[in-house]
């Protein structure tokens, strides 16, 4: 998935095309998510997030990527990423609703996810859905100028660890521009003060992936669908945030602002 070593550092300029790209992806996202609620299926969300795109003049990221048959991701529950929207999957009150999406625009790709309830959900799924927000914000917190990538992936674990609960080790974020995954991965666990520099410019999408059992995924038969091994509950949120000599900037954003 990852080319080289290459990290490639984005300019004043690239940013503000990333910020405006993010723009439209943020607003599509926040359509998604009001649709939410019990008794929507999961390829109508995918409609919306199409039909946001199309009227911004942005293209879906994930659409063809691999051959991945939808613009949006929708996992339930166990389900921690790449589901496929269906016509036959209908969310149900208490569902654990995440969504992944991706935007290309003007030639620069954006990435956000959030995990949503349907409804009322169980206390230890809110639990799950707090601590990975939080686990995301210790990560993008712990992005410096002066500092190593596994101060981010640190943060994340401990965090998420902390509450009780496990990192997904399969999958991991990444750097993001002009091509959707760039260098340098970016684990969701590993050890502050290790890893490549961080410097003004990077751009990396952050996405703590979060289980209430074990680390374990596997893929379902689909080839696409990944889901916890034990079955237990999954919650996935992620920001596209750029490092400037100030600190992190987050250009997604969840709903609102
Ligand atoms: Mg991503």
């Amino acid at each position: 998935m990852f080319s080289t070593k290459t990290i490639e550092l984005k300019s004043a300029a690239e940013i503000a095309c990333l910020r405006r790209g993010a723009e439209i992806l943020s607003q599509a996202l926040a359509a998604v998510m009001a649709a939410v609620q019990p008794g929507t299926t999961t390829l109508e969300l995918d409609r919306i997030a199409a039909a946001e795109f199309s009227r911004r003049k942005a293209k879906p990221a994930f659409l063809g990527y691999h051959g991945f048959p939808a613009s949006l991701c929708v996992s339930l529950n166990d389900e921690i990423i790449h589901g496929i929207p269906s016509a036959d999957r209908c969310i149900q009150a208490g569902d654990l609703v995440s969504l992944d999406l991706g935007c290309l625009f003007e030639g620069f790709y954006t990435d956000v996810a959030v995990t949503v309830g349907a409804g009322l959900v169980s206390p230890e799924a809110a639990r799950l859905m707090t601590a990975t927000r939080e686990a995301l914000v210790a990560g993008i917190a712990a992005m410096r100028p002066d500092g190593r990538l596994g101060d981010v992936s640190e943060a994340v674990q401990e965090h998420a660890e902390a509450s009780g609960f496990s990192v997904v080790r399969e999958f991991v974020g990444h750097g993001i521009g002009r091509a959707l995954h760039e260098d340098p991965p970016v684990p969701n666990f590993g050890k502050a003060g290790t890893g490549p520099r961080l410097a003004p410019g990077l751009v990396l999408a952050i996405e703590p992936m979060v289980n209430v059992g074990g680390w374990e995924a596997r893929t379902l038969e689909d080839g696409w669908t990944c889901v916890t091994k034990d079955g237990s509950l999954s919650a996935h949120f992620e920001h596209t945030v750029a490092l400037t000599a100030q600190g992190p900037e987050v250009l997604t954003w969840h709903g609102r602002k």
